[in-house]
């Protein structure tokens, strides 16, 4: 779809000249483009079948797999590459050197649904603390939800019952939460 355009104009194969960052939206557009076919395939399918629309289910099963398309963006988009040699160390608290060990990934709702990001891990050989500089960057340190997930959770989580919360999310944003997240995040963020 986008990509016609671009790659008509072009003699030699494009992934060629493309860099790794050129390389990796060129990949986010396909999958998107994917879904996005596959999805109108099966709307017009149904619609030939029964002959009409409906609304109703067609417009969130396109939100959903909108956000599938989103959460595979943003998990391609949160895969940090492995740190080059000689940026392998940050500073600790300790005022010592925590040192890279691995890329470790964790799973991390956003609000196009569940994603995973992996980043470079640290360990302080001095005080063993362990420590995520992109966690820091990112605001998802010591949390699998990410902030605009939590600033959700948090409106929605004022008026309780939570179950209620848990309802509102799910049509509101199309996301799946347990009632104990959305307490939780919303007693963190009151308490700040
Ligand atoms: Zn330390």
């Amino acid at each position: 779809m986008w990509r016609s355009t671009r790659r008509s104009g072009r003699a030699r194969p494009l992934e060629d000249t493309l860099s790794p960052q050129e390389k990796k939206a060129e990949f986010i557009q396909q999958e998107v483009a994917r879904e996005v076919e596959r999805l109108l395939r099966v709307i017009f399918g149904d619609r030939r079948k029964s002959g009409r629309l409906d609304l109703k289910a067609v417009e969130m099963v396109v939100r959903s797999a909108l956000h599938q398309a989103g959460a595979a963006m943003l998990s391609k988009l949160l895969r940090f590459p492995v740190p080059k040699t000689g940026q392998r160390t940050v500073a600790c608290a300790c005022g010592q050197q925590a040192q890279y060990r691995e890329l470790r990934s964790k799973p991390l709702l956003t609000a196009v649904g569940p994603a995973q990001v992996a980043r470079a891990s640290y360990l302080c050989p001095h005080c063993h603390t362990g420590r995520f500089p992109a966690d820091v960057e990112l605001d998802i340190e010591r949390t699998e939800f990410s902030p605009g997930v939590r600033r959700v959770q948090a409106m929605v989580g004022h008026d309780a019952p939570f179950e209620h919360s848990r309802q509102q999310l799910q049509l509101l944003a199309g996301l799946e939460v347990t009632a104990k997240s959305v307490e939780r995040v919303a007693e963190a963020i009151a308490t700040r």
